[in-house]
């Protein structure tokens, strides 16, 4: 049997996560029992909600086990199996990531089809950052043909999609902010945004308003902070936004600062919802359809910043984190 090489969570992260936090430990791989599969992880998922996981605070998931092999999305392939359906050669999508080899049961596992999507799309266009930015667009904040649309956070794997869906069914207009030049040229560019902003040239609040001059309708929230109250100050009347992360806090080690001008929802009776995609998996036969549609169409683009070997696993995760990233973040483990 072969060796496989797991990434340890040894230490909780304060403030941005160090390589001392981490080990790469090498352990035995065992044959699968009655209903499990073996499975030689292909591509891995690195994602922002990870540096939640790694506090000992209580979250909507468990955070990880000290000592213990950390988790997250992957794809790979059934190379033993003892599970009734699931043969040598498969492909499947579980949650066993950060490891080269995943032993688990195979009910755990949904099987994917390298034949109909390049297998790393099932960790973001088609995966769980596809189906967030499907499902926090359209049903979170309800978003209607004919308004305009903010999102932060816009080169990344969920933003990046946001707004292209938004143009898809019909937004007047869609405004992005991301962290760098080239980012930005890539959203109006290649993306078909009508405006983007670089949030590190200057304050949030005067780009949106330049951007987007009559307001907003939608702002879809990756980022939180100057950018959610920049976004509360530019929604317009019966306003919505749809809350998926605030990754300019994930690493802070003090409380951040609330926007400071709730009071506005009052009169422009905005809606602000935080939401989970793990409760909208009803949407999923829905979100493949239509998605699967435009990427065959060519409407659809997307980019992946793939890092390659286990070994770099870590890397990959701090450049995401970072902004080093275009599009989704994907490790890619040679076989
Ligand atoms: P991603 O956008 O591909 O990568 C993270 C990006 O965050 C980086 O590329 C970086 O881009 C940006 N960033 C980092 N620090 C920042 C800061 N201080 N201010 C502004 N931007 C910053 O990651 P993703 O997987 O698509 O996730 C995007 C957001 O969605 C995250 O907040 C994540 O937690 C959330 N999410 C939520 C759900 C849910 O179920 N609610 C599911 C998936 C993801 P720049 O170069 O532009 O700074």
């Amino acid at each position: 049997m072969p060796k496989s090489r797991e990434w340890h969570l040894v230490a909780r992260p304060k403030g941005w996560p160090v390589p001392a936090d981490f080990a790469l430990v090498e352990t035995a791989v065992t044959d699968p029992a009655p209903g499990q599969i073996l499975v030689r992880n292909r591509y891995l998922s690195v994602d922002p909600y990870m540096r939640g996981r790694m506090n000992d605070a209580a979250s909507y998931s468990a955070p990880y086990e000290l000592g213990e092999p950390m988790l997250g999305g992957a794809v790979g392939r059934v190379v033993a199996s003892e599970a009734e359906g699931y043969a040598v050669g498969d492909h499947v999508l579980h949650g066993l990531g950060w490891r080269e080899y995943a032993l688990l049961d195979a009910a755990r596992s949904v099987k994917v089809d390298p034949d109909a999507a390049p297998l790393s799309a099932y960790l973001g266009v088609l995966g769980m950052t596809g189906l967030t930015a499907y499902a926090g667009l359209l049903k979170i904040a309800a978003f209607a043909p004919g308004e305009t649309v903010f999102v932060s956070g816009a080169a990344g794997a969920v933003g990046s999609q946001v707004g292209q869906i938004a143009k898809l069914k019909g937004a007047a207009r869609v405004v992005g902010s991301a962290g760098s030049d080239e980012k930005t040229a890539l959203l109006v560019d290649e993306y078909g945004f009508d405006a983007a902003f670089n949030y590190k040239k200057g304050p949030v609040a005067d780009q949106l308003r330049e951007a987007a001059p009559d307001g907003i309708d939608v702002y879809f929230d990756n980022v939180g902070g100057d950018h959610l109250e920049a976004a509360i100050g530019s929604l317009r009347l019966h306003g919505r936004a749809a809350l998926c992360g605030a990754i300019a806090q994930y690493n802070s080690t003090e409380p951040p600062p609330g926007p400071r001008n709730l009071g506005l929802l009052i009169g422009k009776r905005l809606t602000l919802r935080g939401f989970l995609v793990s409760d909208h998996r009803d949407l999923r036969p829905e979100f493949v359809r239509e998605v699967g549609g435009w990427l065959r169409e060519g409407k659809l683009r997307y980019r992946e910043t793939v890092v390659t070997g286990i070994d770099h696993t870590l890397d990959a995760f701090l450049g995401m984190l970072r902004g080093d990233n275009i599009g989704k973040t994907i490790v890619a483990l040679p076989e």
